[in-house]
């Protein structure tokens, strides 16, 4: 069968699923802007907007679009269809972890890329420009294996728990955890203090995230090292610095063994800062550099500092997967399976084509690998298989 006959099905798949879809609208939600991408050609329907959070229901169930995004902005004229007119009136904050922008080591495994100017072609991820040719027309066929979803779970983790809550005390009912539907985390914070952050603001949140422009008073012969129980990023480097010492790295961060241990003993007692002197001052510099790299949130910068970005509506499809952007408790996240837990189509299974997959776990069961053979696959397979570019539907 061709490719019409593969889109036909996800759109009669998506079709069933919007049909009884239920999901909760956004804060304000008739302030939004809201896109949607109604076919695998890609354009983008912009500047919608809903008065009654039921015309969005008959929208989605009528045209079942492969994607549906909000925007994270407030406006007053939120269909207007230049963004001059639509007046800003504030944004959620919104951050993006995105595998796709994480090295993980297991992409060299799973991931390919090829140039589709000059056939070049690799593995692992995918470069911004071909080596060979620097063309930027690369075509990458990425995966997401347990290894990267716990990248992402531990990133997001960080940022919603020592940074949103702990460092910026936002309470967890101004937290959403979304899963962005394939590779990784959109966490959205709502409060009306953030609301009227501007760009520059927004900026320098994020480089407090990713520990951009910290002084660690290198160079120095003498420093005041922090306790372990300092707030912000003094008593992050510490406790950074302290599961470096316990840790096996020791040989690693190529220092003496009675330097790490006077630093290790003394992060055990001390109840303030503490002086570092000579040596151990030089240790304790390059160790809280180690700390810093490890402590840092790998963020999307781009997301979070655009006021007027459209990103994934909640509890939609993603059209490149047909797994459901899925909202997660904080205490739900170290268990979610989005291989299980987002998966919209539960019942039946379906014949499908496969040009190639990996081995990969779904529904708590493994499946393939596949090369150019014929399978029948749980039906949330099939439909991710072919969203994703890799399998047609199969007479
Ligand atoms: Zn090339
Ligand atoms: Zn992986």
């Amino acid at each position: 069968m061709s490719s019409r006959d593969s889109e036909n099905y996800i759109k009669k798949m998506f079709r069933e699923y919007y049909l009884k879809w239920d999901g909760r609208p956004p804060k304000e939600y008739e302030r939004r802007e809201y896109g949607f991408v109604p076919s695998r050609k890609g354009d983008v329907l912009r500047h919608v907007s809903f008065n009654d959070w039921r015309e969005m229901k008959e929208f989605l169930a009528k045209n079942a679009p492969l994607h549906v995004y909000y925007s994270s902005a407030y406006y007053l004229q939120p269909s207007a269809q230049d963004m001059e007119s639509k007046e800003w009136l504030g944004a959620d904050l919104v951050f993006d972890i995105d595998v796709d922008h994480i090295y993980t080591p297991c992409k060299e495994r799973h991931d390919k890329w090829l140039c589709l100017d000059c056939n070049f072609n690799g593995k692992g991820m995918a470069p911004e420009a071909c080596p060979k040719c620097s063309s930027k027309r690369i075509d990458g066929k990425a995966w997401f294996c347990e290894e990267c979803l716990n990248v992402a779970r531990e990133e997001t983790e960080k940022l919603v728990e020592d940074f949103l809550m702990s460092d910026f005390g936002f309470s967890e009912e101004e937290v959403e955890i979304v899963f962005s539907g394939r590779r990784g985390f959109h966490i959205h914070v709502e409060n009306d203090v953030v609301k009227q952050l501007d760009q520059k603001a927004r900026r320098e949140i994020v480089d407090y995230v990713k520990g951009m422009g910290l002084i660690l008073e290198g160079g120095r012969k003498k420093a005041h090292a922090p306790p372990l129980n300092a707030s912000g990023w003094h008593g992050r480097i510490a406790r950074g610095v302290y599961e470096l010492l316990v840790g096996c790295d020791k040989e690693g961060a190529g220092i003496e063994e009675g330097t790490t241990k006077t630093i290790c003993e003394k992060l055990q007692e001390s109840k303030g800062y503490w002086l570092v002197e000579g040596d151990v001052c030089r240790a304790w510099l390059s160790l809280a550099k180690k700390a810093v790299a490890s402590k840092r949130c790998n963020i999307d910068e781009r997301v979070t500092i655009d006021v007027k970005r459209l990103i994934r509506l909640p509890e939609t499809l993603h059209g490149g997967t047909g797994l459901i952007a899925l909202r997660i408790d904080i205490d739900g996240l170290s268990g979610f399976d989005p291989y299980k837990h987002a998966v919209a189509f539960n019942s039946g299974e379906i014949k499908v084509k496969v040009a190639e997959a990996p081995k990969i776990t779904f529904m708590g069961q493994e499946w393939g690998p596949y090369l150019n053979q014929v399978v029948e696959v749980p039906t949330g397979l099939a439909v991710y298989l072919i969203s994703s570019g890799n399998a047609e539907v199969s007479p």
